[in-house]
Formats: C-alpha cells, structure tokens, sequence
C-alpha cells in the first residue's frame, strides 16, 4: 500500500475547484469594472451622492469576494503541490492525517478538523 498515491483521486477534483475559482475569479474582476465604469459614467460623488455610496459598497463587495476567491485557489495552488511532495492529507499542525470525509468535502484543507484555523 502507498499512502501519498491514495489521494491521486483528489487532484482531478482539485483541479477542477481550481477551475471554478478561476472562473468566479473572471467574473468578479469584470463586475468590478463594469461598476467602476458606471462610476465613472454616472460623474457621482462618492462621499456625498447617495448613489455613490451605493456603487461604494458594491465595489468593495465584489472586492470581498474576489479575495476569498483568490485565497481559495492559492489554497488549491498549494494543496496540489503537496499532492505533488507527498505531504498531501496530513495536518500542517500536528502532522495527523486528516479524515477522509474531510478530504472529500474540502479536499484543499491542510489541516485536520482540530485545527481549522484562519477559516
Ligand atoms: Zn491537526
């Protein structure tokens, strides 16, 4: 039995996560410029125009989610090179190798259920 070729089944999903987050990724910076350019368009004032405030808002939402998308694929990035150097489904904490179903469910994670930090 080889352990490190066991979780060969993640990197297709993996792969295809990496895909998504791709894609919302192109999504959301088009967003954020079509709201900048109704932005600009629209001559508001961000401070003072109620409007502007709106458009504001919405910019930093998509900003928002634009950052969980690309720490979500940096995560992915990174669970794939440790598919690559073996250290894949093991704990970065307490180096205990992290449940399966865990896997299954979010197959990026480097840590085991004890030590889901940072998320
Ligand atoms: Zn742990």
């Amino acid at each position: 039995m080889a352990p490190e070729t066991s979780f060969e089944r993640y990197r297709p999903l993996l792969h295809a996560e990496l895909g998504r987050t791709g894609a919302s990724l192109a999504a959301l910076d088009a967003d954020s410029r079509s709201v900048s350019a109704a932005r600009d368009n629209s001559n508001v004032d961000d401070e003072h125009d109620p409007e502007g405030t709106t458009i504001a808002s919405e910019l930093s939402q998509v900003a928002v989610l634009a950052r969980d998308a690309q720490r979500r694929s940096d995560e992915i990035r990174a669970a794939l090179e440790r598919l690559d150097g073996g250290s894949f489904g093991v704990c970065a904490v307490c180096g205990q190798a992290i449940a399966e179903g865990r896997l299954d469910a979010r197959p990026w994670t480097p840590y085991c259920i004890d030590h889901v930090s940072g998320r």
